[in-house]
């Protein structure tokens, strides 16, 4: 991929909350400026590169979504979650439409949409999906009209995140739900990495990095309610660092087994005389529990996963 993004910088306002000001927070290793809004703490590149450079990108014969198979299941599990019955279905940003196809399969009318020509080819080709070729900002459908939309790993990409959410509001129907997923930045390994500036999210093309609370303004202030966050090993630290709360109990164990078990090692020897992956479930919690302690993070809500799902819900009329 050549350097599409790289001649102008622009100046932009927080997308959230339309603050001008914004603190730097790191220079990415590839040369980034990550910013915080200091009215809402939305993080964003400030300055960043101009719509038209970030476009060509998507149009580049490189550009088009993976089939995101764990992806497309976590979609499936959420519309179960709240025991959506098949009707009208939207995927924004659908890739070769792996997840439209499913829909339709389980009864859903559905549609997709994808910026990429490539995408739209290969979900012909691959899928038999019919993919409208568009950007959502050139969309226009009724309002009201889908019992549920779709937007996988597209809101870090767009310049305009909630003005695009507000526009998604409107075509959802009363009691409908958004559901949308990006990479969090309150993941637990970001927060450990010693060098946050290589941090493998920060890419051109992901201009926001959303966390759990700037989702749930962003939601809010779009008008929706019901905001739930999905995601494997959520907790919160306290006002006094603890550990007040501990959701998904089964995935978090899982979660962290996997990417902790090593470094709790000594902590498991120490107490409990054998390493960590021989612990059973409640050894296991104490031990990591303690660790999280040790490691001061600050208060707020953490995930042991990089992406977080998020579904909210129109209200009804
Ligand atoms: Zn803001």
């Amino acid at each position: 991929m050549t350097a599409v993004l790289c001649d102008e910088l622009i100046e932009t306002p927080c997308a959230l909350c339309g603050s001008e000001e914004t603190a730097p927070v790191l220079t990415t290793a590839n040369g980034f400026y990550l910013s915080r809004c200091v009215q809402c703490d939305f993080q964003y590149y400030n300055p960043r590169p101009s719509n038209e450079a970030v476009e060509a990108y998507y149009h580049g014969e490189e550009f088009y979504q993976k089939v995101n198979i764990t992806a497309v299941e976590i979609v499936m599990d959420i519309l179960a979650h709240h025991k959506m019955v098949p009707g009208n279905f939207l995927d924004i940003g659908c890739g070769i439409g792996a997840l439209v196809s499913l829909a339709e399969k389980k009864g859903w009318n559905a549609v997709g949409v994808d910026p990429s020509p490539m995408a739209g080819k290969l979900g012909k080709e691959v899928l038999g999906v019919d993919i409208v070729q568009s950007y959502v900002n050139d969309l226009d459908f009724p309002e009201d009209q889908f019992d549920a939309v779709v937007m996988l790993a597209v809101l870090e990409h767009a310049f305009d995140p909630l003005e695009m959410v507000r526009k998604v509001w409107k075509w959802i129907k009363p009691g409908g739900r958004l559901i949308l997923s990006t990479p969090n930045l309150d993941n637990l390994n970001y927060h450990l990495l010693p060098d946050k500036t290589a941090y493998s999210w920060f890419i051109k093309e992901h201009i926001n990095h959303f966390t759990i609370k700037t989702h749930r303004q962003m939601l809010d202030r779009a008008g929706f309610e019901n905001t739930m966050f999905h995601l494997s090993g959520h907790f919160s630290v306290g006002r006094e660092d603890e550990v007040s709360r501990l959701n998904h109990t089964d995935s978090f164990l899982r979660s962290a087994r996997k990417h902790f078990s090593e470094s709790l090692n000594e902590i498991a020897f120490k107490r409990y005389t054998k390493p960590a992956c021989d612990l059973n479930d409640d050894q296991f919690l104490d031990i990591w529990l303690r660790q999280v302690e040790c490691w001061d993070l600050p208060s707020g809500e953490y995930s042991l996963s990089d992406a977080v799902y998020v579904s909210a819900q129109k209200p009804f009329l």
